[in-house]
């Protein structure tokens, strides 16, 4: 039995860069076990799917050559997370654990608690580290901001040069792609996972691709290409959020006169995501029940007793009527991604105009989305809703927002083919076509995509009716207070400017 051997954790931080945990490890001289737990259970959850185990996959590989190269390479465990852990300890006579802090999920916390558990029972030192710019054990909002930014400015942790390596650990196989245990969800594009991959997309954006960042943000098709595309990568921890805004101040100090026009603004509201990035999982670190449960209690009951089953299904495959809202959803079933006005759009649509619960539109998109990240997830599902409390109430009129962000129809013609001859002026309300029209085969035009399921006006009129009712209601605000004290914003600022054309969305900007 060797002794002392040191076990390093990895979750959702896939990356010998800028990882603490690893670092420390290293540092101390002794053999090292890097390990990556495949649990079961884990994948079973309703919010859980193949495609974040595609890119996890990617992820690992490039992991496990990077570990190689430093002289010991990652160890794949499949189990409970608490069990594989207390196995590998007494086998290698372990006594340490090094981790970061991971904010996750009921599911994750629940997890989490179980291997503190077994490490105060078998004498086991279990190290977690900070990761992002989240604070554990948080006391009060007032302060937060300050704390996240410096530990954004705090010295990235550099790449380990040689780990200590622990020959006698063997890896249990890893999973591949098409393993069963993840499921059957039929997926047909992932963008690609891995450090590699990670690292070129930010040059890419940094470089050239930010140059129009805030100009395409919005539009469907455009935004592919335009935004940073991070948010997997970040997501699962092939670049860490420090390592991001300290590439985008290095980028800042680099640019000429000429592109500073061009870049600087960009580069201000991208970093002004990734400081919502992690307000936004700092909420579900102070309030995990946000996965399950509205932010203001008032609502908890709305929308439940309700769920329109055909709604649901109409919604989930891009068959509801409205042709911007069903080329959405076909687009990020097939790709994965969708810019973050779809997003809305499309949450709002399904809570308000088919007032379907958040909770269960909101587990079809985690597993569509590659890059599903709880603490964003589960606050921008509750704020989309309207049911947060402590944010006005915003629905997206999906004729609009057609009109505004595809004027030429062409994304809606790519992802519904049925509406291909659909002309300019009927393709985003093509139930105003009264007459039958033919296309010069003969063929009529539209056919196959279905009538709208509702009106959207309507629809949103009694929707805001029931939501309004409740916030008349006795105690509302007092109770709102209280949510916002616990997980509101402290500073709101406008975002819109006044020479450049752009777009952005009514989110509190944090500095
Ligand atoms: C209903 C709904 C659910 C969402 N679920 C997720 C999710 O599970 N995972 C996820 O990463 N994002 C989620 N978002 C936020 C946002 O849509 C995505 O982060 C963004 O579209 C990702 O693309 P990008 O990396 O190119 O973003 P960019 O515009 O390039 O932004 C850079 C980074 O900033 C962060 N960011 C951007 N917008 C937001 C935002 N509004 N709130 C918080 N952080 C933001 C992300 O980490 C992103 O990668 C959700 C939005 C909505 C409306």
């Amino acid at each position: 039995m060797t002794q002392d051997v040191q076990i390093v954790w990895f979750k959702r931080d896939l990356r010998v860069n800028d990882h603490a945990p690893l670092l420390a490890a290293s540092q101390h001289g002794r053999p090292i076990i890097p390990l990556y737990i495949v649990e079961p259970d884990y994948w079973q959850q309703p919010f859980a799917a193949r495609r974040h185990w595609h890119y996890i996959h990617d992820s690992l590989t490039d992991l496990n050559t990077a570990l190689t190269g430093l002289g010991q390479p990652l160890v794949t465990k499949i189990g409970q997370a608490a069990d594989v852990l207390k196995q590998l300890c007494a086998a290698h006579g372990c006594s340490t654990i090094w981790a970061h802090e991971e904010t996750g999920n009921q599911w994750t916390y629940d997890r989490d608690l179980a291997v503190h558990k077994m490490c105060s029972e078998t004498g086991v030192t279990l190290h977690e580290l900070p990761t992002n710019g989240v604070v554990r054990r948080l006391k009060s909002r007032d302060n937060w901001s300050v704390i996240r930014n410096a530990r954004m400015s705090e010295r990235i942790a550099s790449r380990p040069t040689a780990l200590t390596p622990t020959p006698a650990c063997k890896p249990d196989p890893l999973p591949d792609k098409a393993d069963s245990m993840f499921g059957d969800t039929q997926i047909s594009h992932v963008q690609k996972g891995g450090r590699n991959a990670a690292v070129a997309d930010l040059a890419s954006f940094l470089n050239y691709r930010s140059r129009a960042y805030l100009y395409h943000i919005s539009a469907p098709e455009l935004s592919e290409f335009h935004c940073s595309r991070l948010s997997a990568h970040l997501a699962w921890g092939t670049l860490s959020v420090r390592e991001v805004v300290q590439s985008v101040a290095k980028r800042r100090t680099q640019l000429g006169e000429g592109d500073k026009r061009q870049f600087a603004r960009n580069l201000s509201a991208f970093g002004s995501r990734l400081a919502w990035r992690c307000h936004f999982i700092q909420k579900i670190e102070d309030q995990p029940e946000i996965e399950t449960h509205c932010m203001h209690p008032a609502f908890e009951g709305l929308r439940v007793n309700d769920h329109n089953e055909a709604y649901f299904q109409a919604w989930c495959s891009g068959n509801t009527g409205y042709p911007l809202i069903d080329a959405c959803m076909r687009n990020l079933t097939i790709e994965g991604w969708i810019t973050f006005r779809m997003r809305a759009m499309l949450v709002s649509f399904a809570s308000y105009q088919l007032w379907l619960d958040w909770r269960i539109t909101g587990h079809h998109l985690a597993r569509v989305f590659t890059d599903y990240e709880p603490g964003i997830h589960y606050s921008q599902l509750q704020m989309q809703s309207g049911v947060t409390g402590i944010n006005a109430m915003r629905v997206y009129n999906p004729i609009k927002q057609s009109i505004e962000h595809d004027p030429t129809g062409t994304f809606i013609r790519k992802w519904v083919p049925e509406l291909r001859g659909v002309s300019d002026e009927f393709i985003h309300q093509p139930w105003k076509q009264k007459e039958t029209l033919f296309d010069y085969k003969g063929r009529i035009l539209g056919e196959g995509y279905p009538a709208r399921i509702v009106d959207h006006v309507t629809s949103v009129r009694e929707a805001k009716q029931k939501i309004n009712d409740i916030r008349k209601g006795a105690n509302f605000r007092k109770t709102a207070n209280s949510v916002f004290n616990k997980l509101g914003s402290r500073k709101t600022v406008s975002v819109r400017r006044k020479k450049v054309k752009v777009e952005d969305d009514n989110q509190p900007s944090l500095f």
